[in-house]
């Protein structure tokens, strides 16, 4: 049986001919939290003008070899003005910041070094060529690429794109998710559910999870487990660019889900990891679409998503796939399956000597409580059958 990491690994090379999907065109505010499609460079020089960066008086530095100089105020120049005119020989000018330097003047001083005599200004000290002005182009030079394709927008890009005059940009498109939960037991959210039973409420937690990871999730009716329902399920899932079933694909005579899929023309590249919760979980290819079969539990379905679901839309949507790691300290000891690697679902606390992870109160993948309020899986090796109180462990930290 596979590990989880090489289970991972088989899933982001068999995805390799997906990654990243095409890039399209979107308003810049739809662009944050994307990946950038395109080489975003500078239509012309930013700043495009010297703007003084203090409020003050600008001057050339010639003028002001020593404190005491004194010059007459030739005018003032605000923010998002032009100057009424060069700045006339031995004059200063009433300054603000961010307004345009007027012809001639090569710096500015700031208005606490300076007092005024009239219409004279006397400076406190010397001044000094290039004090307090941002040059034209010192940001971005004209032409000057500013982020390469592939970068994260995050909001300080979102401003650099913005500034650059930018009102659209390419970024690549998020990957089209169809979640199909199955089963005759289960009822859709909003209806009361009869004598065995339950409200769906894994495809509702994986749409979530879905739009989490960067991608467009599209929630399908639920399919009973029968092959002509999977089968429609299956149709109606067509044209995404990632199926997620839950449910099914464990040995129950009910579980139908993998048949169906390879019915339907899936090529099942594996079944089955060593870990819990999971352990049923499968993946394929379906022409240029990625299938993921859940296991039901909704614990199973969270972590199995977590592990193989999400680092997949994010490749596909051309982001960093790993989370950022830790080491922590368990804060019980645990026993498992020493051929299984455990994913426990743990609140992280800052404790003394590091992070603390505290396991929730059920550990049971069917509770639905035991896929809610965590902030990490602690990562309990395979090869081991117990793990002290206090044990290092790596965890992968949510959210
Ligand atoms: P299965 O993987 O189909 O054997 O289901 C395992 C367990 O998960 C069963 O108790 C199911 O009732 C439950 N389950 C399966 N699918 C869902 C779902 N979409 N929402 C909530 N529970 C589910
Ligand atoms: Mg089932």
């Amino acid at each position: 049986m596979l590990t989880p990491d090489a289970a991972r690994a088989r899933i982001l090379a068999a995805l390799a001919d997906l990654v990243p999907l095409p890039p399209e065109r979107v308003p810049l505010a739809a662009a944050a939290g994307r990946a950038l499609a395109e080489d975003l460079a500078a239509a012309g020089d930013l700043p495009a003008f010297d703007a003084s960066t203090m409020d003050g008086y600008a001057l050339r530095a010639a003028d002001v070899r020593s404190a005491g100089a004194r010059l007459p105020v030739a005018f003032e120049v605000f923010a998002g003005r032009a100057p009424p005119a060069p700045l006339p020989p031995g004059a200063c000018c009433r300054i603000f910041t961010g307004a345009p330097l007027p012809e001639g003047a090569d710096c500015v001083e700031q208005q606490e070094q300076v007092r005024r005599r009239g219409r004279q200004a006397v400076l406190a000290r010397p001044a000094e060529r290039g004090r307090f002005v941002r040059r034209r182009g010192s940001d971005l030079a004209a032409g000057q690429v500013a982020l390469s394709a592939g970068a994260l927008l995050d909001a300080g890009s979102i401003g650099l794109a913005a500034g650059l005059g930018r009102a659209d940009l390419a970024v690549v498109r998020r990957p089209r998710v169809a979640i199909l939960p199955t089963g005759d037991e289960l009822v859709p959210l909003g209806r009361a559910p009869g004598p065995g039973q339950i409200v769906e409420s894994n495809g509702h937690a994986l749409a979530a999870a879905v739009r989490e990871a960067g991608g467009e999730p599209t929630l399908l009716p639920i399919a009973g487990d029968s092959p002509a329902a999977l089968a429609r399920g299956l149709a109606a899932a067509r044209g995404h660019d990632v199926v997620i079933t839950s449910g099914g694909v464990s040995v129950g005579a009910r579980d139908l889900v993998r048949a169906a899929m390879a019915r339907a023309g899936a090529r099942l590249d594996f079944w089955r990891v060593a870990m819990r919760p999971g352990k049923p979980f499968t993946f394929g290819r379906w022409g240029a679409a990625a299938v993921f079969g859940l296991p039901g539990n909704p614990a199973s379905t969270l972590v199995t998503f977590e592990l193989f679901v999400r680092p997949a839309l994010r490749r596909l949507a051309g982001l960093p796939a790993a989370r950022r790691g830790a080491v922590g300290r368990l804060a019980s000891a645990q026993r498992k399956p020493p051929e299984l690697t455990v994913f426990l679902r743990c609140r992280v606390r800052p404790g003394r000597g590091g992070l603390r992870a505290e396991p929730l109160r059920t550990q049971a993948s069917g509770d639905l409580t035991s896929a809610a309020g965590h902030d990490a899986l602690a990562v309990l090796p395979a090869g081991r059958a117990r793990l002290a109180r206090g044990a290092p462990v790596t965890l992968l930290l949510l959210g």
